[in-house]
């Protein structure tokens, strides 16, 4: 797709550093690394957000993911690693071609996510149950 910097990436249009590769994915460094150790796995093909995957595709890169994480894990010795994936702005989604991130995590590393819970009544989390079980395909 023109002008998506993660399409130049799969074309080698632009350079990346890549870590692992298969049909679907290429794992490569975040270029701004939260924690060294910090990278990314995106769809070979362009697909804009989680929206938009095939079941291949969704297979696939956590798949990907979850073997990198094992690498990263092996050659860091992380405290944790944590998995964050942005879909849409007001998500925090700043490249807008599907990506999970793996970041290594360490206690105090200065990374934060704000979970504002708001502990509604039961019969709440019922009826938002409901609505989504109602649009399953
Ligand atoms: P997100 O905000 O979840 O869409 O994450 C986009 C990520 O892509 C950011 O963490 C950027 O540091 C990273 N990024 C942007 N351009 C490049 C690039 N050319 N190579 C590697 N990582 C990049
Ligand atoms: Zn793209």
């Amino acid at each position: 797709m023109d002008n998506c910097v993660f399409c130049k990436i799969m074309a080698k249009q632009i350079p990346a550093t890549v870590v692992h590769e298969d049909d679907h994915t290429l794992a490569f460094m975040d270029i701004g690394q939260v924690n060294p150790g910090h990278v990314l796995v995106a769809l070979k093909q362009h697909a804009e957000n989680i929206f938009a995957l095939h079941d291949a595709q969704a297979a696939a890169v956590f798949r990907s993911a979850a073997k990198v994480a094992r690498a990263i894990r092996a050659a860091f010795q992380p405290e944790g690693l944590s998995v964050y994936q942005a879909n849409g702005k007001a998500a925090g989604q700043t490249v807008f071609h599907f990506h999970i991130h793996l970041v290594p995590r360490h206690e105090r590393d200065g990374m934060e996510l704000t979970w504002p819970v708001k502990n509604p009544p039961r019969e709440r989390l019922a009826e938002h149950a409901e609505k989504i079980r109602a649009k399953l395909a």
